[in-house]
């Protein structure tokens, strides 16, 4: 089985609150590190503008660039789930190693925090959770219900194949799992 996440990008309003939910959930310091980040576009000139937003978890790749990329096999993926994990005991820290599976991800998913030589960190899909059967934390704090995750086949016959969104282009090298609707 696979996961993945859907987003409705017509639905997002850009509130923070699956950002904040994750932090809260997953005790990060205030700061960089962030599980969930949630990136703005702008286009246009007033009065013809739009914007819109959109989510940065971990896509939990089919073929994830970012495990071949750590030279100390800090990454894995979860073979009955397809949840991409990190190993932040083993990894080499981001000075020792340079970063290579932050500059491997096209999506920016690996997270560290402000300290010299600190540990990679980033979206488990929340690990705990799916471990009682719930969903990640972020899909349940949004208000809009902007987000959904599960299986990624019932995700993709419930909403569909889109595979771009506005802000997101999807990597056939990595493939990340996640659906759309864009705006
Ligand atoms: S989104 Fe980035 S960190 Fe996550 S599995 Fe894909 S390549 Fe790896
Ligand atoms: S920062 Fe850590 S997890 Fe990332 S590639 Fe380097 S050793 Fe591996």
């Amino acid at each position: 089985m696979q996961i993945g996440f859907y987003f409705d990008q017509t639905r997002c309003t850009g509130c923070g609150a699956c950002q904040v939910a994750c932090k809260d959930w997953h005790d990060l310091l205030a700061g960089p590190e962030k599980w969930m980040r949630i990136l703005y576009t702008e286009k246009g000139k007033f009065p013809d503008v739009f914007v819109s937003y959109l989510v940065g978890p971990c896509f939990h790749c089919i073929d994830p660039v970012c495990i071949p990329a750590c030279p100390v096999n800090a990454i894995s993926k979860r073979k009955e789930d397809g949840i991409v994990v990190v190993d932040s005991q083993a990894c080499l820290g981001s000075e020792a190693c340079d970063f290579k599976c932050l500059k491997a991800c096209p999506y920016d998913a690996p997270q560290f925090d402000q300290e010299l030589g600190s540990k990679m960190q980033k979206c488990n899909f929340c690990l705990d959770r799916w471990a009682e059967e719930k969903l990640p934390v972020c899909v349940e704090a949004c208000p809009t219900r902007a987000l959904d995750a599960g299986s990624l086949q019932e995700l993709e016959s419930r909403y569909g194949q889109v595979r771009e969104a506005e802000g997101f282009s999807y990597s056939k090298r990595t493939k990340p799992a996640v659906v759309f609707k864009p705006k």
